[in-house]
């Protein structure tokens, strides 16, 4: 009984969390004209299984669609990367 409730409790934390974050991480993206959850590109990186560098350099070769707002951290469309 009290190990189901704890299970209850972790869950609704974990969504709580991810609502949160995907509330946080949603722009537009201009190229896909739409609002976007965008990952970091440490999250990118992690998508594509590359390092953040990598992210980096396909930003500025116009591969990846990103955002980034006065001094906050890039944030990449996860559209861009499935292709
Ligand atoms: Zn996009």
């Amino acid at each position: 009984m009290g190990r189901k409730r704890t299970e209850i409790t972790i869950e609704t934390e974990r969504i709580i969390y991810i609502s949160s974050r995907c509330e946080r991480s949603v722009f537009w993206c201009e190229k896909c004209a739409k609002r976007v959850p965008m990952l970091s590109a440490e999250e990118a990186a992690v998508v594509l299984r590359v390092h953040v560098s990598e992210i980096f350099r396909r930003i500025e070769n116009g591969e990846l669609h990103y955002v980034q707002i006065n001094e906050s951290p890039v944030r990449i469309c996860p559209n861009s990367l499935v292709k």
